[in-house]
């Protein structure tokens, strides 16, 4: 599977479709509205055309939210050596509005841990 951000300097290809998306409840992924797909970290490929993407860390420090530097878009998180796990979660809000659409959503509740 292949997404871009808006500006099309961040270009994501996964290994394998997505399956499901997920919408957290916590404090940042609400706000972002994501739908994520997990993905391990090898099978996911990350190229910014343009500009390096840049990255939010809030809390524990254990997830780098990325965006485009140029046009905004969230795109990915990663997970950090402070993590326990190695992953990284694609928003599939950049995916066509019929991809998404055919997604299984399941919620998570990350408002509460
Ligand atoms: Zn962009």
């Amino acid at each position: 599977m292949n997404l871009t951000c808006h500006c099309g300097n961040v270009e994501i290809e996964t290994q394998f479709d997505a399956k499901e998306v997920v919408h957290c409840n916590c404090s940042i992924c609400r706000r972002y509205a994501a739908a994520w797909a997990y993905y391990e970290v090898g099978d996911v490929s990350i190229r910014c055309h343009k500009e390096a993407s840049v990255y939010y860390l809030w809390g524990d420090k254990e997830v780098e939210f990325h965006r485009c530097n140029q046009c905004g878009c969230l795109t990915h998180y990663k997970t950090t050596a402070k993590c326990d796990v190695n992953k990284i979660a694609v928003n599939m809000r950049l995916a066509e509005p019929d991809v998404l659409a055919d997604l299984p959503m399941s919620r998570l509740d990350g408002a509460t841990f």
